[in-house]
Formats: C-alpha cells, structure tokens, sequence
C-alpha cells in the first residue's frame, strides 16, 4: 500500500490504498526555457501539459509535492451534470443563453473526460447515476421542475424526480423528502484518473516535475521567470493551475480562490448492508456544508461532508464524519471506518469558476467550487486550445463575473468562517 502522506491535506485516503502503481516523477533540476510553463499537478494542470505536448507545444509542468496531493488525487469522485448551479437558477443571473451554453460545455467536459480515459486505457472506476436530494421539506416542486427542465430546456432527458417513498428506496434511508436521480453521469475513483493522466502527459512528452514548488513569478524582457529552489522556468505563457492551494504565490488567485477543508471517510465493505444504495448511485444532498456519499466497486460506503473545525488528526475527521454516518444510516452505527482524509475545495463568491489573465500571458484556472472532477479535466484540455489560438468555451467561463473576496487578506479568511458557521447552523434547523 501506498502510505505517503500529502503533506498539504490529512489523511492517506482509500484511494491511495487501492491505485495500484503510482509512479514518481523527478524533481525539476536546473533552469529550462519553454513555451509553456504550468504550476499545478492537477487535473487542471496536467490535463494542459498532456494537450500541449500532444500539439507539439514544449511544456514543463512544476508540482510543488506529489501528483494528486491536492484536491485531484483526493475529491468525491463525482462527475455531476452542468454546472456547481442548477441551469434555471444560473439562468436567473445570466440569462437563457449563456446559461445554456454553460450547460452544453459541462456535457462536452463530461464526453471529454469518458473519451479521454477510455482512448489512454485508463480504468478509473466509473460507475454509472447521481442523486441529488432534499434534506428539507416543501421542496418537491423545484426538484420536479429540475428534471422537467433540463428535458425541455437543455436537452437532457436523463434527470428523474423522486418522491420521497422512491428516494428512500434508492439511497437506504428516509432521511430526505424527495430528489432527482440523473442517469447520464457517474462517478470515479479519482486517484486512478490522475495516475493514468499524469503518465499520458508525460507519455507525450510534457517535462512533468514532482516535489518542486514555485516561489514567485516574475516577468523580464518579454518572458515569464517561474523561480523554483532547484531553478527558473523561463516560458511565454504560464498557467496557474494550483487551485485552493495558491498560498501567497500569485496575489489575484489568492484574492478569488479561497480553501475549504472537506473531510471524506471509507467504510469497511458493507456486504451486510444491501439496502444502502442499492444501485451504487453517488448522492449529493441539498445542505449548504453538503454531505456527498456513494458506493465504491468494492461496496464500501465513502462519505463526505464537513466540520467546522480545524484538527488535522484523521481520528478526529473519523469520528467527525461517521456521527453524519449514522445520522443519515443508523444501522451503520458500527461499521469500522478504514480510512479517513481530506483536502481543500477551492470555492469562489458565486461558486463558478474562476478564469483569469492575472498579468500578461500568465492565465489563472481554478475555484470549480466542488464541481471540477469534470470541469478542471476540460478546462486543462480548453487552455491548451486557447495557446494553440482556437476560439474556446473558456470564454464563457472568463466572461463570468466573479468577485473577489470582501476583507481582504488578513480578514476574509475569518469571515468567510463566520458565514460557514452560520450556514452550517442554518443546515441543523
Ligand atoms: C474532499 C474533496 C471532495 C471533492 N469532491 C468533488 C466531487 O465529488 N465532484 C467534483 O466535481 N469536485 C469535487 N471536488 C473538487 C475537485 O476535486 C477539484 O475541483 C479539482 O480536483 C481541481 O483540480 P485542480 O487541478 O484545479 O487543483 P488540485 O487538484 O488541487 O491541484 C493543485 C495542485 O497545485 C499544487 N501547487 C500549489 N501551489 C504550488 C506551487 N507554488 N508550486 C507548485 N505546485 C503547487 C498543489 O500541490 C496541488 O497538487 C472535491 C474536492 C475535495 C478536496
């Protein structure tokens, strides 16, 4: 088994234990001049050097620990539809048009990403449905509204409502009041995703680098400097593509993209327990700080949420995690927890994402604000089009208005605290 432990989120999650071979890849030694610079060993970031290398770009992509020790080795694994927003409330803000747009570039991600795995032989778990469901009541409407339009209006005839009788059939509890269940989307082991991803890159070609950090970047004489302790990327274009994890690096990403721990932990195999999702559907509920669980192939319950509290200990995100176990399934109140892990969702003011040209020829890509198993795939894929000088759909996200955090440095931090914790309460009423 694989017992590194990242040394920027807590934990050695079950997919570590279950990747099989996970290869290293040399740290950067000594100064290199490229077309392509890119920070972020990410989906964002190695879907972007996997792309250029195939176009012939020359690429080297710097990752400041190991490959997927950000949110890409770590995350839910659920692929979703659209975007982080039902389209009829984007709607609402931006209009039927670009809404619709928005939409269709999720379902090109989605189509992306299967075809991407499937033509580099990557098995990554997939595993067919979504459900998202109502963890209040009075809201059976809105949910029989998604599905109607998503049919009508986008196209998608793959979303159902369920009444409350049927939800609690198809997840095993009767802990919610109704919900939709989307058959044209799935869910994936993500570490195997970004194990296979990586290789791909650097099967093309890209210079990929572990355990190599960015320390500042700079700009001289028509170039961009990415220093780094072991030596200077001197590129033309660079892509920052470090997510939640921007620390003080570059400080417009900083000012946009803000961390958000999110806790995940693995069941023993639950054969005893066949009532829980009986049809291995991944489930995302409706609660502000959202608990999101699915089934894994080997039929262990992995289950997500969040605590407002700041331990590192994965005793501590065991225990945190398995009471909201047992509040949505009692009968698991003494199921053995395996694993337990976390790591940062980087979320922006109206949970879209953030797409930038931070200073010339350095573009920003992050903030998928939990929705980027697919989005932070095609996105990476997007930018290595827009270097090659195609028109893409990453003009409709740069074209979304997205606010910095109010407070500033020092203070947004404990504000955006204080609207958690409030949100957090607002969720128990
Ligand atoms: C617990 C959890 C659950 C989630 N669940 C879901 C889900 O179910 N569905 C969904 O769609 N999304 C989910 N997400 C979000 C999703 O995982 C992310 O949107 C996506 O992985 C972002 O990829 P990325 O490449 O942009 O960033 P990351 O994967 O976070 O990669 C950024 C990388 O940049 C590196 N880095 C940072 N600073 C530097 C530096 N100075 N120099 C070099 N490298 C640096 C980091 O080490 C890191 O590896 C979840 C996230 C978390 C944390």
């Amino acid at each position: 088994m694989d017992s590194w432990q990242s040394p920027i989120a807590p934990g050695i999650s079950w997919y570590q234990a279950t990747v099989g071979e996970r290869p290293a890849y040399p740290a950067l030694d000594g100064s290199k001049s490229v077309d392509v610079a890119i920070i972020g060993g990410g989906y964002t970031g190695l879907q972007a050097a996997c792309n250029l290398a195939k176009a012939g770009v020359s690429v080297a992509l710097i990752e400041a620990n190991r490959f997927g020790d950000g949110a890409s080795g770590r995350n839910g694994g659920q692929m979703g539809t659209g975007q982080r927003w039902w389209p009829e409330d984007l709607e609402k803000e931006i209009g039927y048009e670009r809404s619709k747009a928005l939409f269709d570039m999720a379902e090109d991600a989605k189509r992306y990403l299967l075809d991407f795995a499937e033509t580099h032989g990557i098995d990554m778990d997939y595993m067919p449905g979504q459900m998202n469901v109502s963890h209040k009541p009075g809201h059976d409407r809105d949910y029989r509204a998604n599905a109607e339009i998503a049919a009508e209006r986008y196209g998608y005839p793959h979303i159902a409502f369920m009444d409350a009788q049927e939800a609690a059939e198809r997840l095993g509890t009767k802990d919610y009041y109704c919900g939709v269940r989307d058959t044209g989307t799935g869910h994936i082991h993500p570490l195997k995703l970004l194990v296979g991803l990586a290789r791909a890159a650097h099967a093309a070609g890209a210079h990929i680098h572990e355990m190599t950090k960015a320390t500042a970047i700079r700009q001289a004489g028509g170039k961009t400097l990415v220093d780094t302790p072991a030596g200077t990327l001197t590129a033309d274009r660079v892509l920052i593509a470090t997510n939640a994890y921007i620390g003080d690096l570059e400080p417009k990403t900083a000012a946009h993209i803000m961390p958000i721990g999110s806790f995940i932990a693995a069941t023993a195999p639950l054969d005893d327990f066949p009532h829980v999702i009986p049809g291995g559907e991944a489930v995302a509920d409706s609660r502000f700080v959202v608990r999101y669980f699915r089934k894994s192939k080997d039929n262990r319950l992995l289950f997500g949420g969040r605590e407002v509290y700041s331990s590192r200990d994965p005793r501590d995100t065991a225990n945190a995690i398995r009471k909201q176990i047992v509040d949505t399934y009692p009968a698991l109140r003494d199921v053995e927890i395996t694993h337990a892990w976390g790591g940062n969702v980087g979320i922006t003011m109206p949970r879209q994402p953030f797409v930038r040209e931070v200073m010339p020829g350095v573009t920003s890509i992050g903030g998928y604000s939990g929705h980027g198993v697919m989005l932070s795939n095609y996105c990476g894929k997007l930018y290595a089009d827009m270097v090659a000088g195609k028109a893409t759909d990453l003009d409709h996200l740069a074209s979304l208005k997205i606010p910095a955090f109010p407070g500033g440095r020092h203070m947004r931090t404990p504000l955006l605290f204080l609207a958690l914790t409030w949100f957090a309460l607002r969720d128990r009423l």
